[in-house]
């Protein structure tokens, strides 16, 4: 761990005063698809000792985050969920705690790929159910659209949108929205008060607690994206279900994309070369920062970390 920087920030779910800086992040190009010509302060990723969170401080305030988030086209993130191996955890997870949900709201549906595959994949055969009614809370008005469109109903922007709706749901999912999201407790609070009791959460994002993240820690490509500011141990896990009076069913650490040989081996490559950027000393940090900027034109993003790891979580509160 770094040494205490003198300017430690209140945490932004518990707000205790007890949090330590485990390193600066590396500055960024970048926010979704938006590119800057000048790199962003990243800020430091911090730890917090008494609810366990991992979070980026600074970072951009949440008013700010959704206003980029909405300003997003509809092709960012479209078609991605359908090609990932987290799809089908989350269908074999479905399966087991929620078999027959009347009522499914997507927090963060984007276009509703993934409310699609359940009801194509994970209810498709069921014939003794009716069929669940799919909702979505999507704050791109595109993708909202769009979601809109293959019979979703959109439920509002955000969580608070849920709220003033009496509506109850069986199933909620978040999934690649904590890490978007600094106040958790407040999330999960949200959640919880729309949902049935024996309803279910289910939560896939980044895990800090993976031998992946604690390896490469504020060097994690993960962390360095500049839209992530918030990252699941599975302590938070516990002191989430505690603070919204949920039961954490399962905390289970998975693969999130499949890998081709070859990928696995480019991506050890540049790992390889990035680890060796990030090794030399501080007073070339320009140089370094525009090879690694070069590197990221070759694919993605500045930051290059060997993946093809268990470096999400998939998990499961039941409300009581
Ligand atoms: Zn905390």
């Amino acid at each position: 761990m770094s040494p205490k920087l003198g300017l430690e920030p209140l945490c932004p779910a518990c707000s205790g005063v007890n949090s330590q800086s485990i390193g600066k992040i590396p500055d960024n190009y970048h926010f979704c698809a938006q590119r800057f010509d000048v790199a962003t302060n990243s800020g430091h990723l911090w730890e917090c000792l008494e609810c366990g969170l991992w979070y980026r401080y600074p970072c951009f305030p949440p008013k700010q985050l959704i206003d980029m988030y909405s300003q997003q086209p509809e092709s960012v993130w479209s078609g991605e969920k359908g090609a990932r191996l987290d799809i089908l955890e989350i269908d074999a997870c479905l399966k087991t705690y929620a078999p027959s949900p009347r009522l499914i709201c997507d927090i963060g549906c984007f276009t509703g790929d993934l409310l699609i595959y359940l009801r194509d994949h994970t209810y498709h055969d069921n014939d003794n159910i009716c069929k669940p009614q799919l909702f979505g809370v999507e704050p791109s008005e595109a993708a909202a659209k769009y979601a809109h469109g293959r019979g979703i109903e959109i439920a509002g922007a955000t969580v608070l949108d849920l709220r003033r709706s009496d509506r109850r749901f069986d199933l909620v999912l978040l999934v690649d929205v904590f890490e978007h999201t600094q106040d958790t407790k407040e999330l999960f609070r949200n959640c919880s008060s729309v949902m049935t009791s024996g309803g279910y959460l289910v939560v896939v994002t980044g895990a800090a607690d993976s031998g992946f993240n604690r390896f490469w820690k504020h060097n994690s490509y993960y962390i360095a994206m500049p839209e992530h500011v918030a990252f699941l141990t599975q302590k938070h896990a516990d002191w989430l279900a505690q603070d919204s009076t949920m039961i954490l069913k399962e905390f289970r650490l998975i693969r999130r994309n499949h890998m081709t040989d070859s990928a696995k081996l480019k991506s050890l490559l540049r790992s390889l070369i990035f680890l060796a950027l990030y090794s030399l000393p501080d007073g070339i940090q320009t140089n370094r920062m525009r090879i690694i900027e070069r590197l990221r034109k070759l694919r993605g993003r500045g930051v290059e970390n060997w993946r093809n790891q268990e470096d999400h979580v998939l998990t499961v509160f039941q409300v009581v």
